[in-house]
């Protein structure tokens, strides 16, 4: 018998540029609402949700990470405990995504071993606008050996999809892990 109302607790940031839609894609996922407009984060640390991943329940403690570039010394704090990582850009700017070696090199110096991370092309609903085509950021998945996937938090596209990709990459890691 689970007396706990979950099998599994991980702990997720999500790192990344200024606006690229952290945020947005945070609280499509746990609110289930979009804001066309840039979401301060005000006294919000985290958020919780669960998810079903292979008929076990993994309740995730999401992170967003507003300001956190410009509080360097919080970094180290920021990253203990996090079994994930979600690396967002915005495929309309082609700087956030030059940017996301440099997210992982941070991964690398803070994040815990065996953490898991993922890359996300957010705002994939400006195909007009767009400077990253799907393939490059696609490629660039590929050879860290990482998962990708474009999102759109704007049309609600494939972020559920995200955070259960990143919640089944934390299980399974875990279950590496014990055994
Ligand atoms: P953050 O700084 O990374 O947390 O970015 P925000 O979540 O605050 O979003 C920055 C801006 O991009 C806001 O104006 C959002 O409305 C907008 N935005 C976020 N996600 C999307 C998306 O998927 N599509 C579109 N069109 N706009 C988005
Ligand atoms: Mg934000």
């Amino acid at each position: 018998m689970n007396f706990n109302n979950y099998d599994y607790l991980f702990k997720v940031l999500l790192i990344g540029e200024s606006g690229v839609g952290k945020s947005s894609l945070m609280i499509r996922f746990t609110d289930e609402f979009f804001m066309d407009s840039h979401i301060a984060t005000i006294g919000v640390d985290f958020k919780i949700k669960t998810v079903n991943v292979d008929d076990k329940l993994v309740k995730l403690q999401i992170w967003d990470t507003a300001g956190q570039d410009r509080f360097r010394s919080i970094t180290r704090q920021y990253y203990r405990g996090t079994k994930g990582v979600i690396l967002v850009y915005d495929v309309t700017n082609r700087d956030s995504f030059e940017r996301i070696k440099d997210w992982m090199e941070e991964i690398d110096r803070y994040g815990e071993k065996n953490c898991c991370s993922i890359v996300i092309g957010n705002k994939s609903d400006l195909e007009s606008k767009r400077e990253v085509p799907k393939e490059i950021g696609q490629l660039f998945a590929e050879q860290h050996g990482l998962k990708f996937i474009e999102t759109s938090a704007k049309m609600n596209k494939n972020v559920d999809e995200m955070f259960e990709q990143i919640s089944k990459q934390m299980k399974e890691t875990e279950i590496k892990n014990i055994a």
